[in-house]
């Protein structure tokens, strides 16, 4: 963690004069200079105010993206520390939650008049892990360059997350009547599946959440053409449900010199040829149909537009089966998935093992039995020496509906930016935290704020993560939007 010279940041930071106060916070061990708060006069009105804001925000994330949340191990406290730091700093107070040593999620509510229910914040602090040697800057750097800031999370999620916390910060400063609570939740453990975050957090303390009518995380997308022109505003309503697969083939161990008929590793490859080779039925959901047709009304290709607009019929003609399924997303989004992706064997070349393994992603469609996936895959392996098993619980895929007061503002706040905006809902072939919250009943909805072109979106997981200035200025006043619209009183 590096401080901040007030100095060079009033050099970049012109609304300095006016609130010339950064706080000094943090544990005495570790000290950080909080950046100035740049705006502070009600709510921000003109493009210079919401600039702004803009300003305040990428400081913020700068610094964000500086404490360094890679998971494993995640050391998420420090991250919740700071977070309670910028938050106490406008009088929100938060608890931390410690499930475990250096592990932590950070929960904040500012109240409303209680006449509507709470509306809920879900970002995940921890990161995934970057390769310095294949980035063009210091991943953990949150250096601001070329217009952009840089730095694993800058888009997943810790820009989303500052979109949101400024949305906060700017409703409290405002001081304007609020209907519904709003909750703040930062949460560890997303990137790495099972551990201590929002799972972690429903289960431990669901009298904190159970009353909340909406959820607002990530899994949305706004998308753009390589022009910056927003094609549409998507909204993450349901997403498919992981099914992770262990395959295990026993038989006789013994020395590599002299092969067995039961070598389980033989048996491993073939029951895993025949499932590679299996092809899973194409499968239209309510959910999947909707999004097509939404796309058939901005695609050019006259072709691709007559598919879209009826997927069903199309998927009849398998000239456009072929076409169609070509696109990864779209496959995905048309079928349960099938990847087999991890092996193993023996440790040593000349021992036959008596047990082979490996693990299989499966990926299901809402409405899809799990039960009914792995009778199918049994069935096609067709070897009782090979077993296939779960690997830990899994969830029917989940929905939330559009028909709600916050959706009614997502669509109001993008056509307030263009009277034609598409707002559609694409399902998400993979998955969020979301699922926790919907099925508590809270509408959760995947809401990105930052207009992203093809090569943006790669950063997400990806090298060179960065989000630029003019997305993050979009996104702190899109998401204010939004939310103003279904908190406000
Ligand atoms: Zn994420």
């Amino acid at each position: 963690m590096r401080r901040l010279g007030l100095t060079g940041l009033c050099l970049v930071l012109a609304a300095c004069a006016r609130h010339p106060r950064p706080s000094l916070i943090g544990p005495s061990s570790a000290p950080v200079m909080l950046p100035p708060q740049l705006f502070n006069g009600g709510v921000p009105r003109t493009a210079e105010e919401w600039r702004a804001v803009g300003r305040e925000a990428t400081t913020l994330l700068s610094q964000y993206v500086r404490i360094n949340t890679t998971n494993p191990p995640g050391n998420e406290l420090k991250t919740a520390q700071w977070l309670k730091a910028v938050l106490a700093r406008e009088g929100i107070e938060s608890q931390i939650f410690e499930p475990r040593p250096g592990k932590a999620n950070l929960y904040a509510r500012v109240r409303g008049d209680g006449s509507a229910r709470p509306l809920i914040f879900l970002n995940h602090m921890d990161v995934v892990l970057a390769a310095p040697e294949y980035w063009k800057v210091d991943p953990f750097s949150g250096v601001v360059k070329d217009g952009y800031v840089w730095g694993r999370g800058a888009l997943d999620m810790k820009g989303e997350a500052i979109a949101q916390l400024m949305t906060l910060i700017t409703l409290k400063r405002a001081g304007v009547p609020l209907k519904r609570d709003v909750i703040f939740l930062a949460t560890s453990d997303e990137e790495v599946g099972a551990g201590v975050g929002a799972g972690w957090f429903v289960e431990a303390h669901p009298e904190l959440v159970r009353d909340a009518e909406f959820l607002i995380n990530e899994g949305g997308t706004i998308r753009a053409d390589v022009n910056g022109r927003i094609e549409y505003y998507g909204v993450g309503t349901t997403e498919k449900s992981p099914f992770w697969l262990d395959v295990t083939a026993r038989g006789t161990s013994g020395h590599g010199s002299r092969p067995t008929p039961d070598n389980p590793v033989h048996r491993l490859v073939r029951a895993l040829s025949r499932i590679a080779n299996h092809q899973t039925p194409l499968i239209v959901t309510p959910a999947v149909e909707r999004y097509f047709r939404d796309l058939a009304t901005i695609e050019r290709d006259p072709a691709r537009r007559a598919w879209f607009a009826d997927i069903r019929a199309a998927l009849r003609d398998s000239a456009a089966v072929r076409a169609v399924t070509a696109d990864l997303t779209y496959n995905a989004l048309l079928r349960n998935t099938i990847s087999i992706t991890g092996l193993r064997g023996s440790d040593q070349t000349n021992v036959i093992p008596p047990v082979a393994t490996a693990a299989i992603d499966v990926r299901l469609l809402p409405g899809q039995e799990p039960a009914t996936l792995l009778a199918e895959l049994v069935r096609v392996v067709s070897d009782t020496a090979v077993s296939i098993t779960p690997q830990g619980p899994s969830w029917p895929a989940t929905e939330s509906p559009t028909d709600t007061e916050l959706f009614q503002a997502i669509v109001a706040a993008a056509r307030a930016r263009d009277p034609k905006a598409l707002v559609t809902t694409p399902p998400l072939t993979g998955f969020t935290d979301s699922h926790y919250f919907r099925r508590l009943g809270i509408v959760s909805y995947g809401l990105s704020p930052f207009p992203l072109n093809e090569a943006e979106s790669r950063g997400v997981h990806g090298n060179d993560e960065r989000v630029s200035l003019e997305d993050l200025n979009f996104g702190v006043r899109f998401m204010y939007d939004v939310v103003s619209r279904a908190v406000v009183r």
